[in-house]
């Protein structure tokens, strides 16, 4: 055995152990009784201690210290590439700062909810500070004097910076306003109106996934609050939600979820419980999850065959044909939600995020002013007012649970869908007779063998710019954006 082959049996050990931590997340959200909760929260953290001592084990520092880098091949070298920059990271952070962090991320999380459902910021604020003070810490101790809202993108994005964030978000926002302007400005169709049996919904919603490519062998597909995919390798599950008035929200989340779940599922099984084996970054990621919905999912071929399935599933619904179907299916709201926003509209929602959270960070804004500031960038941006906390400051998670850093990966993924879509069209011809048939076979097929396979091979944005064959920008996302919208 040497050095690589001890390090690598200790990591699968270890990854094999974090895919059992993130199903017990999976059951907590799904199966889990009530009751349980409490216990499964020392559980949860119990694991959480165990995984920490793993990735901070000294002997890794060793094994790392005795291996040669250049005796590596091309995958060899990948895997301690991650390895090295995963263990450098965790000893960075003491021991006491990462366990505060946990610990403040769940009781944070609790009182996130009941200030939500109570529509009562001040209750949220000073759990809000004491985790903007832990995350600068945090960065402080991660960024090496260097600037410490990169350190924590970083974690979600490798090798992308603030500053880069910014110069891409800058060049879009114009562009963006002007569509939603025009868009809005002209007539809309009214949305579906009508309901629609929760039950035909999931039928149809496991039908699409399947189309999507969604093993299912390998996969489940059950009911959550909040749709996710969880797992990697060869058991990938994802969840989705459904509202009686809406389908559009069960069999989209379905797509999307599906995009992320395929990703997982299609990496190339010898990079099985390896560094490899999972998404390279969240913004690839999410890149899948949006071209499947989107420039996939929602487009005017597939739509006219989503049309002709929707009347198989629930008979005449009120929509006279495919025309109309497509526009409903991609029209803009008024809305005051990043989840529930339009393509058009969606990444106006993350760049205010991302100004505000960089400003926290970099101690130009306090929370408790945050809102007051979140609320006039709203009005700013969008032109109408938030009328209520879980409208604005209150209606996303992440801050509560520490995911400081993270927003702009959604945006990121965005642009590289748009990069990937405009390559994907070149290199199928035929892709809008298969989209209308309801054959996704050949573009799932090509994002598999492009990205998916790849798994953390490449750096993020390496993979996209071989992928896509050009350096990811927002140019081709805005083209295709003009294109279907203007
Ligand atoms: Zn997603």
């Amino acid at each position: 055995m040497t050095a690589y082959d001890d390090l690598m049996a200790y990591q699968r050990q270890t990854e094999a152990l974090g895919q059992v931590a993130g199903r017990l997340g999976w059951d907590q959200e799904t199966m889990m009784p009530e009751g349980a909760a409490e216990q499964r929260a020392e559980e949860m953290a119990a694991m959480e201690a165990v995984l920490h001592a793993r990735r901070t084990d000294g002997r890794i520092g060793d094994w790392l210290g005795q291996i040669d880098d250049k005796s590596l091949g091309e995958v060899e070298a990948a895997n301690i590439r991650l390895i090295r920059r995963d263990y450098e990271r965790n000893l960075r952070v003491p021991g006491d700062l990462a366990e505060a962090l946990a610990g403040l991320a769940s009781r944070a999380q609790r009182t996130w909810a009941q200030a939500r459902a109570s529509e009562d910021v001040g209750a949220y604020l000073p759990v809000l500070e004491e985790m903007v003070r832990l995350k600068r810490e945090q960065a402080s101790a991660l960024a090496d004097g260097g600037d410490l809202y990169d350190a924590l993108l970083d974690d979600f994005e490798p090798k992308t910076s603030g500053a880069e964030v910014a110069r891409i978000f800058d060049a879009m926002r114009p562009r963006l306003v002007a569509l939603r302007d025009k868009v809005m400005g002209s007539a809309q169709p009214a949305p579906l109106d009508g309901e629609f049996d929760e039950q035909k919904q999931m039928r149809l919603a496991r039908k699409l996934s399947k189309l999507f490519g969604y093993d299912m062998r390998h996969g489940r597909l059950d009911k959550a609050v909040h749709p996710f995919s969880s797992g990697s390798g060869l058991d990938v599950r994802i969840t989705t939600r459904t509202a009686p008035r809406d389908p559009f929200n069960c069999l989209y989340s379905t797509i999307h979820e599906t995009g992320h779940a395929a990703y997982e599922q299609n990496i190339a099984p010898e990079h099985l419980l390896t560094p490899l084996g999972q998404g390279v970054s969240l913004g690839v990621h999410e890149s899948q999850s949006r071209i499947y919905e989107n420039q996939l999912g929602r487009s005017r071929a597939f739509t006219g065959y989503l049309f002709g399935q929707m009347k198989d599933a629930f008979g005449d619904f009120g929509v006279a044909d495919e025309e109309t179907f497509f526009r409903i299916v991609n029209r803009l709201d008024k809305g005051h939600i990043r989840t529930e926003a339009d393509e058009v509209q969606y990444n106006l929602h993350v760049m205010l995020r991302f100004d505000l959270e960089r400003d926290v960070i970099a101690g130009k804004l306090e929370v408790t002013d945050l809102e007051e500031a979140w609320n006039a960038r709203f009005e700013k941006d969008f032109g109408y007012a938030v009328d209520k906390p879980s409208n604005g400051l209150l209606q996303d998670v992440h801050w509560s649970v520490g995911l400081w850093g993270y927003f702009p990966t959604y945006s990121l993924g965005n642009v590289y869908a748009g990069c990937l879509f405009e390559a994907l069209k070149l290199a199928r011809p035929q892709l809008e007779d298969e989209l209308a048939a309801g054959d996704l076979s050949g573009a799932t097929g090509w994002l598999r063998e492009a990205v998916q396979m790849h798994g953390g091979l490449m750096k993020p944005r390496d993979l996209i710019a071989r992928a896509s064959g050009q350096a990811p920008s927002e140019g081709p996302l805005l083209a295709y954006l003009d294109e279907k919208f203007g």
